[in-house]
């Protein structure tokens, strides 16, 4: 049966269609020829070619200086910035406020100096690693002048929106917060207690529960946008991801891992963006969304703003249970 659920968060509907002409493995997912190209001459993220990006700003590094090979991963400026420093922030380009200058910092992480690996085949030492650059550069960012939110998030695959197959992430400072978040901001601020910690109770309660690991919780939102859409958080109530401590994120590698080999047997090495939502405030909780790419987004979406799910969250989690 076809149902419209409200998303609890934003002013956001979907309509869950199960079984919407679907067959099994209507999802299954093959690389395209381009994708399974390896063009490590010509790749700018690839260990040996950093005199292709802008300087580094950062690394974690087995040896080697600063934009020599040796780094293990690697932060440097987008080349194509959706956003410049040099910009001069507050100047508003006509009397009513609703042009900014697009005042921020864009970065771009190179997860691992390997062209092949990507997030289905590295380990949990790697991921371990490219987590503790999140934190380091979410701290680093958010202490710069006039900086209103971090957002971190990554492209995987050509179709969602990856323009270089190298495994890599990008960083945004923004000098605003964006609507997504401050609508979120909103509903959590009238709230009585924590609206995430809501969402897990009811999770177990509507079988939407994937994995439980040592203090994280996986499972698939109500109301899921997008098929297989999940959810990986804190269970226990925690506002900030930079004061996650080495431990926790350690074990957050491992629940990542988990997901992804999931996603995989099931799926295949699907495109997908994920980003880390991380509201500036106590009765915030920070999580991490991941939304698989398999569907279009067509004339119905773009007309209403309500998503079609074919698969609804509590089917998507059964089968993802299987392995
Ligand atoms: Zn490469
Ligand atoms: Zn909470």
């Amino acid at each position: 049966m076809s149902e419209f659920r409200k998303d609890p968060l934003h002013n956001k509907w979907v309509l869950t269609v199960p079984g919407r002409g679907k067959r099994p493995n209507a999802f299954s997912y093959e690389k395209s020829e381009e994708e399974g190209k390896a063009d490590r001459k010509n790749c700018p993220f690839c260990e040996g070619n950093e005199s292709m990006t802008p300087p580094e700003v950062d690394s974690f590094r087995e040896k080697g200086k600063e934009d020599e090979p040796g780094w293990l991963v690697r932060v440097f400026p987008n080349k194509y910035p959706a956003l410049n420093e040099k910009t001069n922030i507050g100047v508003l380009k006509n009397e009513f406020p609703d042009i900014v200058e697009g005042y921020g910092f864009h970065e771009v992480i190179a997860e691992t100096p390997s062209h092949e690996k990507d997030i289905y085949s590295m380990n949990q030492d790697e991921l371990l690693l490219v987590l503790k650059m999140y934190r380091k550069r979410y701290k680093i960012l958010k202490k710069k002048k006039k900086i209103k939110s971090v957002f971190i998030f990554k492209n995987h695959g050509i179709s969602a929106g990856a323009s270089l197959l190298h495994s890599h992430s990008q960083i945004l400072a923004l000098p605003l917060v964006p609507p997504f978040m401050a609508e979120e901001t909103e509903m959590i601020k009238k709230a009585k207690s924590c609206i995430y910690c809501r969402l897990i109770e009811k999770a177990y309660e509507g079988n939407r529960v994937l994995l439980e690991s040592r203090g994280f919780i996986v499972f698939a939102p109500y109301a899921s946008e997008y098929p297989y859409q999940l959810l990986i958080l804190p269970r226990i109530h925690q506002p900030f991801f930079e004061e996650e401590e080495d431990e926790q994120l350690t074990i957050l590698a491992d629940v990542i891992k988990d997901v992804f080999i999931r996603y995989k047997k099931l799926l295949g090495a699907i495109p997908f963006n994920y980003f880390f939502n991380t509201p500036y405030m106590e009765k915030g909780h920070w999580n991490i969304q991941i939304m698989p790419k398999l569907t279009i987004t067509a004339g119905f979406e773009k007309g209403t703003g309500i998503s079609i799910n074919p698969i609804p969250p509590e089917n998507a989690v059964m089968e993802l249970k299987r392995f």
